[in-house]
């Protein structure tokens, strides 16, 4: 069972779990705080020890924006960018034709008209990324959709702000977040399950975790991993 609780302007997602102990995490990109608590344990409880973290949750919200802010992309060349988990190594060649993208062993050819600004390469880049994510994912749906026993209508690639993916069980469609062109191939997989799995049960509860654990045993390293890097753009309730 995943409730909220509001502390002035910071929203905490609080999730009763059979644990012995509270666990309180702030969440890259948009710090969103999630607190694990033991089933028995009261709001009122988990308030007071909420306000007790105050000042450590708005100290991990502050370093993850600075973090943020630490990479700003200029798209120079040698700048890192990652793709499917690799980095490569970015070399722009200026000539007058169309712009693509190009992978040779650790670089990043970016191909682009000369003068464009750091803006239209970024734009050029995210609509490759999009196309990667998009040639990558209806296999990975043909694989599980007989596993998980669903059918995905429509699956969409797009910018998200908050979240890895997202799924709308009524109309059956997924969402996922360009980024994870970005992460090892794992990764998407994991996010794509998840949001398959939601067909089946739409809310974090204990069902759904079961049904997680079931089908992909190894998905809360998946989810570390999301969560860990700095390129991350990763908010689960659970
Ligand atoms: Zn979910």
């Amino acid at each position: 069972m995943t409730t909220q609780i509001r502390l002035g302007e910071i929203a905490i997602d609080v999730v009763k779990k059979d644990i012995k102990n509270i666990h309180l995490s702030v969440y890259p990109p948009a710090g969103r705080v999630c607190i694990s608590v033991p089933q028995r344990m009261d709001l009122d409880t988990i308030r007071v020890f909420a306000i007790s973290k105050l000042g450590w949750i708005k100290k991990q919200q502050q370093k993850l924006q600075e973090q943020e802010r630490e990479f700003p992309r200029e798209y120079l060349d040698r700048e890192s960018h990652y793709v499917w988990g690799k980095r490569y190594l970015l070399k722009i060649v200026e000539k007058g034709a169309v712009p693509y993208v190009t992978l040779k062993h650790n670089k990043m050819v970016l191909r682009i008209r000369p003068d464009m600004s750091a803006e239209q390469k970024q734009i050029v880049l995210a609509e490759w990324y999009r196309e990667k994510l998009k040639e990558a994912v209806p296999p990975l749906i043909n694989k599980w959709e007989p596993l998980i026993g669903v059918k995905v209508h429509k699956f969409f690639v797009q910018r998200m702000k908050t979240k890895w993916g997202s799924c709308n069980s009524q109309a059956r469609n997924i969402r996922l977040n360009t980024e994870l062109a970005k992460k090892p191939p794992a990764c998407l997989e994991y996010v794509l399950v998840h949001e398959m799995v939601h067909l089946l049960e739409p809310t974090h509860n204990s069902r759904f975790i079961t049904l997680m654990d079931q089908f992909m045993a190894s998905w809360r390293n998946h989810r570390e991993e999301l969560n860990r890097s700095p390129l991350g753009h990763e908010e689960w309730a659970e």
